[in-house]
């Protein structure tokens, strides 16, 4: 029965982490702050599709900031904006979880307000350096739904 999936989905919330629900980051659609934003690089986050974009620096591991894609309501692409030219201006915060995060704290976190995206990180303390923060992929407000109103 489509109830008892329901239910079945949120209680699982309690075991589920994020990083069984993300999208890994080498699936994600994230641009580098130095991106000039043209016709091409336009054109390339209209057909992503996606709402929310990370944005890098440097590497792919190092995000900085996300673009929302209403940010670019006022870019005219001949002008050749750089990127981090429209994310300094419009400062949305990059919220950040662990990846071994429950979806029930997540959920709680995302219900608060503001954003409803988070990087997913975890400590990497593995190899001889020191430890840091590596990114996993990320999270959204969806993929949590997704995992209540699944069915199986
Ligand atoms: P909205 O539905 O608010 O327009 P959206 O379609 O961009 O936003 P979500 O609905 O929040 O994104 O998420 C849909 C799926 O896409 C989720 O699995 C999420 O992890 C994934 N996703 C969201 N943003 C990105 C991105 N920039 N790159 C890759 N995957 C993403
Ligand atoms: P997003 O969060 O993907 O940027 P959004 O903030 O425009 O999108 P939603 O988060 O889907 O919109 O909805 C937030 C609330 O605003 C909901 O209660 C929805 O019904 C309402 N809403 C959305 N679009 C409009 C609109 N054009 N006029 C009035 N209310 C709206």
């Amino acid at each position: 029965r489509e109830e008892m999936n329901i239910i079945q989905g949120a209680l699982e919330l309690r075991t589920k982490t994020v990083e069984d629900v993300m999208t890994k980051v080498e699936d994600c659609f994230m641009l580098p702050s130095d991106a000039v934003l043209d016709f091409n690089t336009m054109s390339s986050i209209m057909e992503s599709g996606y709402t929310r974009i990370p944005v890098y620096e440097n590497e792919r591991s190092n995000i900085v900031d996300i673009l929302y894609v209403k940010d670019l309501a006022f870019v005219d692409p001949d002008d050749c904006t750089t990127l981090n030219t429209i994310t300094r201006f419009y400062s949305h915060p990059v919220h950040f979880v662990f990846s071994d995060t429950k979806l029930d704290a997540v959920l709680e976190e995302f219900k608060k307000g503001k954003s409803h995206l988070a990087i997913v990180q975890k400590v990497n303390s593995e190899g001889e350096g020191d430890p840091f923060y590596e990114v996993l992929g990320l999270v959204t407000l969806e993929d949590v739904i997704e995992e209540i109103i699944k069915s199986e």
